[in-house]
């Protein structure tokens, strides 16, 4: 789990976070919530080319002209520097480190296109971040990673920070890692379309965390680079107030598995061993599924970090109302 080191430079996390109203270039705006807009999804780079400015030509960072500030980077699967895969954050935030780009294999930190992630890092304005991914049988196609700020530069690498789920919102750091707050109160000042942004986020987050599988069952399934057949569900309902600000309130099912869930038909105890309801007619209806086979062993499929598992207050909450469904 990469964590920023120090630096000589300054970091721009103390001016976090709301750094879109920073911004005062209308354009620079227009393109940085264009890629918001799209964030979590896998888009060919042809239609990338006809939507983000720059894509057609640039590799790389994108500095545009007339701007002193980066809107974009991108990796490609054939780049030349080792690039980092992010690491996700409770919160949906997530690291990634980025190499500085060069002359002949030699990084070259005076080049434009550094100056300007230099300059986004310093005033704290957010880039667009795309990852080329390998999909069997496809044209190039790119991870929408999402909008993130240039948090710090470690002498090797820029160290790139995701923008939380709560984009209002100071973001986790790896060393710092605040308790799971269980609920939401609903905020009536975000406007219609944030609010979609934020549902987007906690279903892209949760899913990149269950590497876009069923925790349970393990099936997950991409068509046209969308994910099909499987959903973040929450431990804490939405209608009980449960967050879908922290992915710790999450987990990632299949749609058979989640509508067992909604059900409460099954559940998991705190070592993430599955319980099964213990009704003969469910039972029996059940025979032929996955549910019944891992029953009493723990969930197949977990988040590779720790912090990122669901909550022990998401888990417990959601233990009581199974003990307590159809009773
Ligand atoms: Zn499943």
């Amino acid at each position: 789990m990469p964590s920023p080191k120090s630096s000589s430079r300054k970091s721009c996390s103390s001016l976090m976070p709301d750094l879109m109203a920073r911004i005062s270039d209308p354009k620079l705006t227009d393109s940085l919530l264009k890629i918001r807009e799209l964030m979590g999804s896998m888009v060919p780079s042809r239609e990338l080319q006809e939507k983000i400015p720059g894509f057609k030509t640039q590799k790389g960072i994108y500095k545009p002209q007339n701007s002193e500030y980066a809107l974009w980077i991108r990796q490609t699967l054939t780049g030349v520097y080792q690039d980092q895969e992010p690491a996700m954050l409770p919160d949906g935030s997530w690291y990634y480190r980025y190499s500085p780009e060069g002359k002949k294999g030699e990084t070259d930190l005076s080049l434009s296109t550094n100056r300007a992630l230099f300059k986004s890092m310093e005033d704290g304005v957010p880039i667009g971040v795309f990852i080329q991914r390998e999909i069997a049988g496809s044209q190039s196609t790119y991870e929408v990673m999402g909008l993130a700020y240039v948090e710090n530069f470690d002498d090797a690498y820029f160290i790139i920070h995701g923008e939380p789920i709560d984009n209002e919102a100071e973001p986790m750091t790896s060393t710092n890692i605040p308790q799971f707050k269980p609920f939401d109160v609903e905020n009536l000042s975000i406007s219609k379309a944030m609010s979609r942004i934020r549902k987007i986020a906690f279903q892209t987050g949760v899913r990149r965390v269950y590497h876009e599988k069923c925790s349970l069952c393990e099936l997950g399934y991409r068509f046209n680079g969308q994910p099909i057949g499987v959903q973040a569900a929450h431990l804490i309902p939405v209608s009980d107030q449960g967050t879908s600000k922290d992915l710790r309130n999450g987990i990632l099912l299949c749609n058979n598995h989640h509508a067992l869930f909604d059900r409460y038909l099954w559940t998991f105890d705190e070592d993430f061993r599955v319980i099964v309801k213990d009704d003969p007619q469910f039972r029996h209806s059940a025979e032929n599924n996955h549910v019944l086979t891992v029953e009493g062993k723990r969930l197949p499929n977990l988040p590779d970090a720790e912090y990122d598992f669901p909550a022990s207050e998401a888990i417990s909450f959601r233990l009581d109302r199974f003990n307590k469904t159809y009773q």
